[in-house]
């Protein structure tokens, strides 16, 4: 029944909110009867999620909104998939999302993009906006989504949704469509802080297919979230990012965001402001880092192995077809980053680009580690601005990558950080951002839970 229900729940509104790519209605059921079978039990066991389309799973469409991924059924499963059936979920289906994971809109999805279901004319954040979505507009309970630079936690903000990002390496990326290996985090997003606790447990933990993954066990999210929502945060205190706190940001936002400070305050947290000085490099380190890997992840696409061929008709050299395989398989954003990645590190010019965005990634980690030495956890609006029109920030790529101003830091140093809706600025949802420590995953949604 609770299957159905989200299915039918689909049919009557994704025509409108267009959060699915793909919607595997007999998956789903085949999944919903075995839990009423008894064959699966748990916490989880006949809950619906949606999964993001970058992740693979066996037989379903998976296109990570690229053309060059049309028609693409996985042979496998992604670890995570694979723990989330075990768990007993329900999978709808996959989520529409920027094309590979570039951008904040879902406008770069090859396949039209995702609207807010707040309000159809403004994007529902990106890349993971389709996840977002569909929690939004009540089409699934629970997502999944990856963060690299802030594709959780920005739709989340800006659909009034939860998001957070694990960990790096908490949670496993085999499976997972790769963007920038040393950035790339799947995590869960809900609709309060302790069902983002119940996705993350399910899928976390150790994976001996991905070299990142972390072999230690997973803290204790859940009961995390089950002690900040009785309200007591008396002894934690909360550092307030100085170099975040005025420019750049809505004022609705910010009212929201200090409004949410007194809240904690009240609960017995205690304010510190601190300051991370090099976090106002971040954005262009991230910007050097994150094509250059995925320069060198997306030479795979070359018309051989995956996908699209386009060219091949006895006449043409293999680096013909490749060349038009990709000049057609893959959009404007996608080439730009190509673009730019490659030209970052090509000789001569890797010291000056990538290797000085990698000393700035360690001085950033190192704004991290100080601040946690005086404070328990960061926080700070997650997004400087709430859900924009459609169409207003594509025209120049600076103004959309501005979108993830304060999620990219914790990205570069690797910590987790999770969004948690605070009220709201016009009509529209603002999300407030909790970082911790690496490795300290259940002080975050301690505090972000107490929040709700
Ligand atoms: N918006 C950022 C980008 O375009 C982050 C994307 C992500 O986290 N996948 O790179």
């Amino acid at each position: 029944e609770v299957a159905q229900a989200h299915l039918d729940r689909i049919d009557a509104v994704d025509e409108r909110v267009h959060a699915f790519l793909h919607v595997d209605r007999e998956g789903a059921l085949a999944a919903a009867a075995r839990v009423d079978a008894g064959e699966v039990s748990g916490p989880l066991a006949g809950v619906p999620v949606a999964v993001k389309d970058v992740i693979a799973t066996k037989g379903v469409p998976t296109t990570a909104a690229s053309k060059i991924l049309e028609g693409w059924r996985p042979p496998y499963d992604a670890t995570l998939v694979e723990r989330l059936r075990a768990a007993g979920t329900v999978m709808l289906g996959k989520t529409n999302m920027d094309e590979f994971a570039m951008g904040s809109s879902t406008e770069y999805s090859a396949y039209g993009a995702t609207n807010n279901p707040w309000d159809l004319g403004r994007i529902p954040g990106g890349s993971g906006g389709g996840s977002a979505a569909a929690i939004a507009a009540f089409e699934a309970p629970l997502a999944i989504g990856t963060d690299t630079g802030g594709s959780i936690r920005q739709p989340g903000a800006v659909t009034g949704t939860v998001g957070a990002k694990p960990t790096y390496g908490g949670t496993s990326r085999y499976g997972l469509i790769a963007f920038s290996s040393s950035l790339d985090t799947p995590g869960p997003c809900a609709r309060n802080v302790e069902d983002a606790a119940l996705l993350h447990a399910a899928i976390a933990g150790h994976d001996p297919r991905d070299s990142t993954s972390i072999p230690q066990p997973v803290p204790d999210v859940v009961g995390a979230a089950r002690l900040g929502a009785t309200g007591d945060l008396s002894g934690v205190k909360l550092g307030v990012v100085k170099e975040f706190a005025g420019d750049g940001s809505e004022p609705g936002v910010l009212s929201a965001f200090h409004e949410s400070l007194e809240a904690l305050v009240k609960l017995g947290a205690e304010i510190v402001e601190v300051s991370c000085p090099h976090f106002q490099y971040a954005l262009p380190a991230y910007y050097l880092i994150a094509p250059s890997e995925a320069s060198s992840n997306l030479a795979r696409f070359d018309g051989v192995r995956y996908g699209l061929r386009v060219g091949d008709d006895g006449n043409r050299s293999l680096e013909e077809v490749m060349s038009l395989t990709r000049e057609a398989g893959f959009g404007p954003e996608v080439k730009r980053r190509i673009i730019l990645g490659t030209y970052a590190l090509s000789s001569g010019y890797y010291d000056a680009y990538y290797g000085q965005a990698q000393k700035v990634r360690t001085l950033i980690t190192r704004d991290f580690e100080s601040a946690f030495e005086r404070v328990d956890v960061l926080v700070s609006p997650t997004t400087p601005f709430v859900a924009f029109p459609f169409g207003s920030r594509t025209s120049d790529p600076y103004q959309m990558y501005l979108a993830d101003l304060f999620t990219i830091p914790t990205n570069l140093y690797g910590g987790p950080a999770i969004s948690v809706p605070c009220g709201l600025s016009e009509g529209l949802p603002v999300g407030f951002q909790v970082m911790a420590p690496t490795l300290a995953d259940d002080r975050m949604y301690r505090v972000a839970a107490a929040l709700e």
